[in-house]
């Protein structure tokens, strides 16, 4: 029987790095569902559509072609666009796009596709709540906004994105905001999840924790 493991949190609460090392350790196929959305962001700007054309956007996300490859890259219509999809641009408009629901039944179908017949462990905001409800573990990965904002500050630099500490915590309460009240696919608590704050914890101790609460 495969397996869903399911995690939802905030930008920056570290569900990236956590999933990708709990991925190797446990031998999982991991899916960045955030990646699924940026790349429409990504595409709408290429094709200079503006957020208020959102028949434009959900046509064009209809045609698109979103692949992972074993090493956690993103390829869009068969372009690697890993770095691509985290530039400022991209992250401003990202949010907006993925609050367009059709947009967000198409990404919802790609993702369980990609997950069909395989163990995976997959990222995002409404996993365990639409995607997988019924996942065999659920998990909500939360940090305080500055801590958040630091950690993309370092994911930035380490990209060699320039950027200004005091625009990502905007960015990041900005991007909160409109995940937490999305008509659907809303970034939400519930009681089922399995809540970890990460804000003073290691990478270490994170992953230490959701190993702990796997069988
Ligand atoms: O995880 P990441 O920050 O890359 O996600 C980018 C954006 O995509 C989020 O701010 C959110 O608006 C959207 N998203 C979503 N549902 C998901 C994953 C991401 O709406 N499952």
């Amino acid at each position: 029987m495969n397996y869903v493991i399911a995690i939802d949190g905030p930008a920056g609460s570290g569900k990236g790095t956590i999933t990708k090392i709990v991925a190797d350790k446990l031998n999982l196929v991991y899916i960045d569902t955030g990646a699924t959305y940026r790349c429409v962001a990504l595409a709408s700007l290429r094709n200079n559509i503006k957020l208020e054309e959102t028949d434009k956007i959900i046509n064009l996300a209809k045609t698109l072609d979103i692949d992972f490859d074993v090493n956690g890259h993103t390829y869009l219509n068969g372009e690697d666009v890993s770095n691509l999809i985290r530039s400022h641009e991209v992250t401003n408009i990202v949010s907006p796009v993925s609050s367009i629901p059709e947009v967000r039944e198409i990404m919802v179908d790609l993702q369980r596709k990609m997950a069909n017949n395989k163990n995976v462990i997959m990222e995002g905001r409404d996993i365990t709540t639409v995607v997988f409800p019924d996942a065999k573990y659920k998990f909500y990965l939360d940090a305080d906004v500055m801590e958040r904002a630091k950690r993309r500050f370092k994911q930035n630099e380490e990209m060699g994105i320039e950027s200004n500490l005091d625009d990502i915590i905007e960015s990041i309460k900005k991007r909160d905001y409109n995940d937490m009240h999305k008509p659907v696919g809303a970034l939400k608590r519930t009681n089922d999840q399995i809540y970890i704050d990460t804000t003073h914890l290691t990478i270490d101790e994170v992953v230490e924790e959701i190993l702990k609460n796997i069988k």
